[in-house]
């Protein structure tokens, strides 16, 4: 059996090694390193993707997001909504440019923003709302998008782990994940569902005056070359990293249909079991399976991992400590808040391997060593 990984960008790459070397030998030979032309058809061929008006390529996703929350003209001390329950970029982020967090409580099945929960803490210094969809679900977009419209306030979707997602609205209709709120940001770190071989990350909207004030956010304020209009910051992505997304981008469904795979086969040995919680799927939801979560209850977490580690397969909790009680925030002085569900799923959560080169050997064996562990 192969060796199990977390992520097992290797094996991708191999599959695909012929058109990415070319790619990358062609901006080598091109000599344009940076906003190259590999850099136009990427941003134009994810633009189509994602069925977005305009997309903005930047340096990576943690960017993408200052890159939003400058481009909104918010002011020291607004407050943003964002959930706890998340990767700590999305709140960094905001209290690096002097806003104030402002933590959610999330949906226990889903692990998203619960709208519920927005609505008590919109204050007459609220300004925008930042809902992630984590582990590659969406938040539920149309009630927020709602209650933004009812207080005026920006929504900033944070898909670094949903691109590809699909979100069906209450009339049928459907976008993909990044293009319904104001901004839309993602990652393509290389363990994102669309991974490059470094860092990069992007930015859409369908407002195009927030397009070009985006686009002068991440380029240090310009629209004309030396006429710097706002302050801006420096974010490109580089021509290489954008040759291997195009082809990548090529290949994310078929990639995101591969989790789903991987997420169906873990779903049917756990389902019904009455120490585990297999990942929930809302109606309004597609699942992109960025990672698998399962809650668990009455099992000691900490030694099924070790189990695990000895039986050589890894996995991960995301996250174990949430962004009201990271340290950094401390310092900020924000008053304490207490999310009973984001405490909880933190001490239930475990990620096990997902990614879309599995063979069927290796989904049975850690399959039957975590049961055989649960089962003890
Ligand atoms: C990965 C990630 C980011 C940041 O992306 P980077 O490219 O690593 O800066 C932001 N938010 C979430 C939810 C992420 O998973």
């Amino acid at each position: 059996m192969k060796p199990i990984q977390m992520v097992d960008t290797k094996s991708q790459y191999l599959k695909i090694k012929s058109q990415v070397d070319e790619a990358i030998m062609e901006v080598l030979d091109s000599a344009a390193y940076i906003n190259g032309k590999a850099v136009t058809d990427f941003t134009q061929h994810l633009n189509n993707y994602v069925g977005s008006k305009h997309t903005i390529p930047c340096a990576n996703g943690t960017d993408a997001l200052q890159i939003a929350m400058m481009a909104l003209g918010l002011q020291p001390g607004d407050e943003v909504i964002t959930p706890s329950f998340t990767y700590i970029a999305t709140t960094e982020v905001v209290a690096l440019l002097k806003l104030k967090p402002v933590f959610a409580e999330v949906d226990p099945n889903t692990f998203c923003i619960d709208p519920a929960s927005i609505r008590k803490l919109i204050t007459p210094k609220t300004k925008a709302i930042v809902p992630v969809h984590l582990y590659g679900h969406a938040a539920p977009m149309e009630e927020i998008m709602q209650i933004a419209k009812e207080h005026n306030l920006f929504v900033i979707e944070d898909n670094a782990q949903a691109i590809g997602c699909t979100y069906t609205f209450s009339d049928g209709s459907k976008k993909k994940t990044g293009s319904i709120g104001h901004i839309g940001c993602t990652s393509f770190y290389p363990s994102k569902n669309l991974g490059a071989y470094g860092d990069g990350g992007a930015v859409f909207t369908n407002d195009d005056s927030l397009a070009i004030t985006l686009k002068m956010a991440a380029n240090h304020g310009q629209q004309t070359r030396y006429y710097h209009d706002i302050v801006g910051c420096n974010s490109r992505l580089d021509s290489i990293q954008a040759a291997i997304l195009n082809i990548k981008l090529a290949h994310l469904d078929e990639y995101n249909n591969a989790r789903k795979s991987v997420a169906a086969f873990y779903n049917k040995a756990f389902a019904n079991h009455p120490k585990i919680t297999i990942p929930f799927v809302a109606d309004y939801s597609d699942h992109v399976y960025h990672q698998y979560t399962l809650q668990l209850s009455g099992v000691d977490r900490d030694a099924l991992q070790k189990y695990l580690a000895e039986k050589k397969i890894p996995s991960m909790i995301y996250y174990p400590v949430p962004g009201h009680k990271q340290k950094m925030f401390d310092q900020l002085g924000l008053e304490k808040v207490n999310l009973e569900i984001t405490d909880d799923l933190t001490s239930k959560v475990i990620s096990l391997p997902i990614h879309t080169e599995f063979e069927q050997d290796q989904l049975e064996y850690i399959v039957s060593e975590v049961l055989n562990f649960i089962n003890k």
